[in-house]
């Protein structure tokens, strides 16, 4: 299991590097932001850990940078600004997830194995409600292909995050009926996400601001003092 570290302090450097490779992961390190980039689209790591405060390039314009590369690896960004407006930023930049410095050595390898199974397995873990023919799921004019991980509405293409999906696809096989936001981080972002669940609303709003079109009917709806639900506008 290959990872990438983007990190300028060296402490932090040898203290993750030391943990992982005990944990069994095969950890390379860039010191910077622009090599940490380069050595992220040239090479294929499963999980990229990287910090927010970075010389030359910081973290959130690393990510960006990635996701506009459409690279789909899960990046689990580390800050030591624990502000929601930071953790925001982060996620809006495209990371799957945050750590907050300092952290517990069993804190980081829990947020790890989580976003790797997250990546691996999401699809399997949830009943197939409304899926319909081969692998892709259909609620009014919202489609959701399973295999090749993309949404459409109307015959367009929605670009989507990793976490987009997995909420897209958890929704789509829940329509119709309201989803609290504990349900909806339990289901997506995992049990043992230990985090606020202001991530959800974070998350909701980009999917809507995808998914719902000014001139088509809206299909992500908020259930005031409840949560959301998948649904056409009535
Ligand atoms: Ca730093």
């Amino acid at each position: 299991m290959k990872l990438l570290l983007i990190e300028d302090e060296p402490s932090v450097v040898s203290f993750i590097r030391r943990y992982l490779a005990e944990a069994g992961y095969d950890v390379s390190v860039a010191l910077d932001g622009v090599s940490g980039l380069q050595m992220a689209t040239e090479n294929n790591f499963q999980l990229i850990i990287l910090d927010v405060m970075l010389p030359g390039m910081n973290g959130i314009a690393v990510c960006k940078a990635l996701r506009q590369q459409q690279l789909s690896t899960p990046i689990l960004m580390l800050t030591a600004l624990g502000s929601t407006e930071n953790v925001v930023t982060g996620l809006d930049s495209g990371a799957d997830d945050y750590l907050v410095k300092p952290f517990k050595q069993a804190e980081l390898l829990a947020r790890i194995r989580s976003l790797l199974r997250r990546n691996n397995d999401t699809a399997a873990a949830i009943p197939a409600v409304t899926q319909t023919n081969g692998n892709v799921l259909k609620v009014a004019d919202l489609e959701l292909d399973l295999n090749t991980k993309s949404a459409s509405r109307y015959g367009q293409t929605i670009v989507l995050t990793a976490t987009e999906y997995r909420l897209l696809e958890y929704m789509m096989r829940n329509p119709k009926r309201v989803l609290s936001r504990m349900e909806i981080l339990e289901n997506v972002w995992g049990v043992d996400f230990n985090m606020n669940t202001k991530v959800v609303d974070v998350y909701v709003n980009y999917l809507r601001k995808k998914v719902n079109r000014k001139d088509q009917p809206a299909l992500i709806q908020t259930v005031v003092g409840m949560g959301y639900m998948l649904k056409e506008e009535e």
